[in-house]
């Protein structure tokens, strides 16, 4: 059990630790406010004043109005509903969708599904120097364009778009283009919100910001319309049906109301720590994949000569969690480190190092030593 040992936990853009506070609000509506939201009674009432609690924070954070959030299952339901949605209703007539190839499965699959069905894809890919810039995205859209999905963070490297900078001159220029943010790796981490980033529909998770699993939202800009996914009973203005799981929902919004007046403190600890690990990972001989730009919340290093799969489970039997790549990639080689410039022997040995303001610089010393055993271990293994 992971909560259970002394672990090491470094793969916090797998997924985070849920706050107590989080745990405790999903505890207090399975067994006190566990009437459904729709339920015309009392308890139906409080229950669905949860919901609006929740709706308010999310907004809040976002600096979006409650109206403006449909609560998902996770980002990649946000991701899916935002694409599908927006190209089914934006997408009649001008049939191009620009995106990029950094961008996370959850957005990749559903263009490559349009493509399927006839919409052309325009996708985007880093220069020689890693970098995706803002002119890169603007001339990738013109007058044909319905839809850009472009992520703020990258899971894998850290390496920041400049969204602000893109989407607004592209909503200048092409007004009926909708602009779509995956935020996962930004929310809550960088001070970014739905105005900065010009976007008219942004996606986010629970669980990457220390709430539970199974719960997401997505911004949706006022007046923007979306098909929806699910049909059912027509909760969420019918946007998104079936009875809202309030649990999480409600877990979510605590953790966002524990985090949101926090960012700029946790970015410096947390800037302080990667630091600390770029310095004493270096002095080790192992490589930076990660640029001096990148998310600090993101380290991705390579061991030279050593499998990345080796190294994970060597500090897994030290009770060290970090990942290989994305955790969604398991194991298959990784498309965006290879879109990011990287060959394909610094991919293969390439290992995620992701942070929360819960890890100390203690927990980097620890890993480094354990990886210059690891290194030395395995060297000696195969000579
Ligand atoms: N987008 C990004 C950038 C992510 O890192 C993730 C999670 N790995 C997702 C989308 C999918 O989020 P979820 O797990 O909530 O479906």
């Amino acid at each position: 059990m992971l909560g259970a040992v002394n672990v090491i936990y470094l793969d916090n853009a797998a997924t985070t630790r849920v706050l107590t506070e989080s745990a405790d609000a999903a505890l207090y509506a399975m067994r006190e406010e566990y009437a459904n939201p729709s339920a015309l009674y009392h308890f139906g009432i409080e229950a669905e004043k949860l919901l609006d609690y929740s709706r308010n924070t999310l907004a809040d954070s976002l600096k979006a109005s409650s109206s403006e959030i449909i609560f998902t299952s996770g980002a990649t339901e946000s991701n899916n509903t935002a694409i599908f949605g927006l190209a089914s209703v934006y997408g009649k007539r001008r049939r191009k969708i620009v995106t990029t190839a950094v961008e996370h499965p959850s957005v990749l699959q559903p263009v490559l599904r349009l493509k399927e069905k006839g919409f052309e894809i325009t996708v985007v890919y880093p220069d020689e120097n890693g970098e995706i810039t803002a002119d890169a995205l603007i001339n990738a859209v013109d007058e044909n364009t319905c839809l850009i999905s472009a992520m703020k963070v990258n899971n894998e490297t850290g390496y920041i778009l400049p969204i602000e900078e893109a989407f607004s001159k592209i909503k200048r220029l092409y007004p009926d283009c909708m602009t779509h943010c995956d935020l996962v790796q930004g929310f809550l981490k960088l001070p970014v919100d739905v105005k900065s980033l010009c976007a008219d529909a942004v996606s986010v998770s629970g669980h990457k910001v220390h709430a539970p699993k199974g719960v997401g939202a997505l911004y949706l800009k006022k007046g923007v319309r979306i098909a929806p996914l699910v049909f059912g009973g027509g909760q969420q203005n019918n946007l998104r049906s079936g009875t809202e799981a309030v649990p999480v929902i409600y877990a979510f919004a605590k953790a966002v109301e524990m985090l949101k007046g926090s960012i700029k403190e946790r970015f410096e600890y947390v800037s302080g720590l990667n630091e600390y690990a770029k310095k004493s990972l270096s002095d080790l001989g192992i490589s930076l994949n990660s640029s001096d730009a990148a998310s600090p919340y993101i380290l991705s290093i390579h061991v030279p000569g050593i499998k990345s799969e080796t190294v994970l489970h060597f500090l897994e039997s030290r009770d060290i969690c970090v990942s290989s790549g994305s955790a969604c990639s398991r194991g298959k080689k990784s498309s965006v480190l290879t879109a990011f410039g990287f060959k394909d022997n610094v991919a293969d040995s390439t290992i995620r190092l992701s942070f929360s303001s819960e890890n100390t610089t203690g927990d980097i010393d620890v890993l480094c030593r354990e990886l210059n055993c690891a290194m030395e271990t395995l060297i000696k293994i195969r000579r």
